[in-house]
């Protein structure tokens, strides 16, 4: 495939700082959109693989690639569209997340679960390129810390033109991990109680999302401090999780929670909030085995499960919901200069609310 250069911030390792690097790409095939970036959404995934700390691949490649672009929250505008390519022309808004190519052929690929693809999805960034929808000079992926990128249009996602870009990157990875277990579970009908653990920047999203698909929404935080914060964000009752009164309060009440809690805790503790038939499902990432108290599962059959980020369509019908309801994370934009002191910040920090942007074109 032919090759075009661009410009890229990258660690060349562990302990360097961020540099701007020039990285090659192909050039568009029949089924591929080039675009230009714009904005880039930082996330926490990116400071744990800059840094070789946690790896969330199912099949662990062994640690960080260096050099590593890192960034899984895309937004730009096309520059150029392969000849069969029929939802993108030049010009249009579009952004892409975590999910940059799987294999097409499988089940879940043919059903429209490309998070589930039964030979791995290939994440957009530090991930081997093995289903070869995309190649770089490496022949591992690069995300979107980046001037311009080209992908198969099946990963692409539009963005409506009234929504501001520098706000589309967090939607394509907090948005949709909130949006998708939602409709899984039938919250975007309305009318179910929806609890969301943890006020983050995934929290916030939550609430948002389930309060505009008409539920009635309780955030249930460690801290008391959050409580403004989650009510800005649409949460009706706030629940402290330490406060066993509060707790109490909400006893038997909730079908649904969705839990974002980053780091090891009991799971048990929040089982007697959930009702008959309730589900608890598990969004932060934890690596260490939880230990449940099996008797409020036999007496209110509930359900414990989990989910990863959400389909392309998902994460499109995410962004289409969030245009028309105007739901946005809080954001700050900063430039690559920056990049070095924000990573240190964000790697003793975990539950940051305002989700950082880098400004591509300002960068440059
Ligand atoms: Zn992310
Ligand atoms: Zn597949």
């Amino acid at each position: 495939m032919s090759m075009y250069e661009t410009t890229a911030w990258a660690k060349k390792s562990a302990t360097s700082n961020f540099e701007k690097i020039t990285i090659q790409r192909n050039l568009p095939g029949d089924n591929d959109v080039r675009f230009d970036l714009q904005y880039c959404g930082i996330c926490h995934t990116d400071v744990h693989t800059v840094n070789n700390d946690v790896h969330i691949g199912l099949d662990d490649l062994g640690g960080t690639q260096y050099p590593v672009v890192p960034g899984h929250e895309l937004a730009g505008i096309v520059a150029a569209v392969g000849k069969n390519v029929t939802k993108f022309k030049v010009g249009d808004k579009v952004g892409a997340g975590a999910i940059c190519d799987s294999c097409m052929t499988c089940d879940s690929c043919q059903k429209g679960d490309e998070h589930f693809c039964e030979n791995d999805f290939t994440f957009t960034y530090d991930a081997a390129i093995k289903h070869g929808h995309l190649v770089t000079e490496s022949g591992y992926t690069y995300g979107g810390y980046t001037a311009s990128h080209t992908l198969h249009e099946s990963y692409l996602i539009k963005i409506p033109d009234a929504y501001p870009l520098e706000k589309a990157g967090p939607v394509f990875c907090a948005g949709i991990t909130m949006y998708s277990p939602l409709v899984q579970w039938k919250a975007n009908k309305g009318g179910m109680k929806v609890g969301i653990i943890g006020i983050g920047g995934l929290g916030q999203f939550g609430l948002k999302l389930a309060k505009a698909m008409g539920n009635e929404v309780y955030a249930i935080s460690t801290s008391p401090d959050k409580a403004t914060a989650a009510r800005d964000a649409g949460a009706d009752r706030f629940i402290v999780s330490t406060d066993a009164n509060s707790m109490k309060s909400a006893d038997n009440s909730i079908d649904l929670i969705l839990n974002t809690v980053p780091a090891p805790h009991q799971l048990s503790h929040y089982l007697p909030l959930l009702k008959k038939n309730g589900t608890l499902v598990q969004l932060g990432l934890v690596l260490t085995d939880h230990h449940v108290q099996q008797i409020p599962l036999l007496f209110k059959r509930i359900n414990i499960t989990g989910s990863l980020i959400g389909s392309i369509q998902e994460t499109q019908d995410c962004m289409d919901f969030c245009g028309t309801h105007n739901i946005m994370a809080d954001t700050k934009v900063i430039k690559a200069e920056e990049l070095d002191d924000l990573f240190a910040v964000l790697a003793n920090k975990n539950d940051t609310v305002i989700r950082h942007v880098l400004d591509i074109a300002a960068s440059m």
